[in-house]
């Protein structure tokens, strides 16, 4: 039987009582048909999952009583996507299923050729959060708010390697496996312009890869790319 699991903004441990959000207790009264001491498995992002109970508050309010550990917290990937935002549900797709290949942050960018001048950050992190409780992640990624890509590249962190998805391009190699910290970078639906590859190029923690030799949707290319990172390495 699957759990119901929940994402929490709130600390766990045992006997500490979290007050479910309005949409929670929906979730689970309404929509699950849960009720008085039934299970449900709650997440934070830093004390592990737990196993706790319903307890109902009147008024259509649940509280959830944490009762016992059922796993600790542990390491997960450091692995960052900067992508460049595209239609809403396809922005949403990239998010799902980059929090599901396991990225600790997501980087909307605004490039030369960028389709959304926008992004919703509420929207992206509840995408974000229901892809987490799916696929029992223990943490939810960071979504950092949309930066020029200059912006970003200006203020890069020393020693994380940015592989780059440029298309058509001869000096880009193929992605490594399991590299420990890394970011990947997916253009829009146009491609980078060529002010973009110039900052790129100038940049050292860029390493330009290929995805191999067809051109992919954006949302494809970033998929590939985060599974192919996360490839074991051999020997
Ligand atoms: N419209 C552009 C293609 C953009 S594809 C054109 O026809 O040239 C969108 C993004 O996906 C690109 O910016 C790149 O980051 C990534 N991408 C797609 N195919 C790729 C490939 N074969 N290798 C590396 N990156 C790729």
């Amino acid at each position: 039987m699957t759990h119901i699991r929940l994402f929490v903004p709130t600390p766990l441990s045992e006997g500490a009582a979290v007050e479910a959000s309005t949409a929670q207790a929906h979730y689970l009264g309404t929509v699950m048909r849960r009720s008085a001491g039934d299970p449900v498995r709650l997440f934070n992002g830093a004390d592990g999952e737990w196993e706790a109970r319903i307890v109902p508050r009147g008024r259509g309010r649940l509280t959830l009583v944490p009762e016992r550990q059922v796993r600790p917290q542990a390491p997960e990937p450091d692995l960052w996507l900067l992508f460049a935002p595209l239609k809403r549900d396809t922005t949403d797709l990239v998010v799902e299923k980059a929090t599901e290949l396991g990225v600790s942050a997501l980087l909307p960018v605004s490039t030369e050729r960028t389709n959304a001048g926008r992004v919703n950050a509420d929207r992206l992190n509840a995408v974000a959060i229901e892809a987490a409780e799916q696929c029992e992640r223990l943490t939810v990624p960071r979504i950092a708010p949309l930066r020029p890509l200059a912006d970003v590249l200006a203020d890069w962190p020393p020693g994380r390697p940015l592989f780059a998805g440029l298309e058509r391009d001869a000096a880009a190699t193929p992605l490594p496996a399991a590299p420990r910290h890394a970011a990947l970078l997916i253009g829009p639906e146009g491609g980078f312009g060529p002010r973009d590859r110039a900052l790129l190029s100038r940049l050292e923690a860029v390493v330009p890869v290929s995805l191999g030799p067809r051109i992919l949707r954006a949302e494809t290319a970033a998929i590939v790319g985060l599974a192919l990172l996360q490839r074991p390495s051999c020997g």
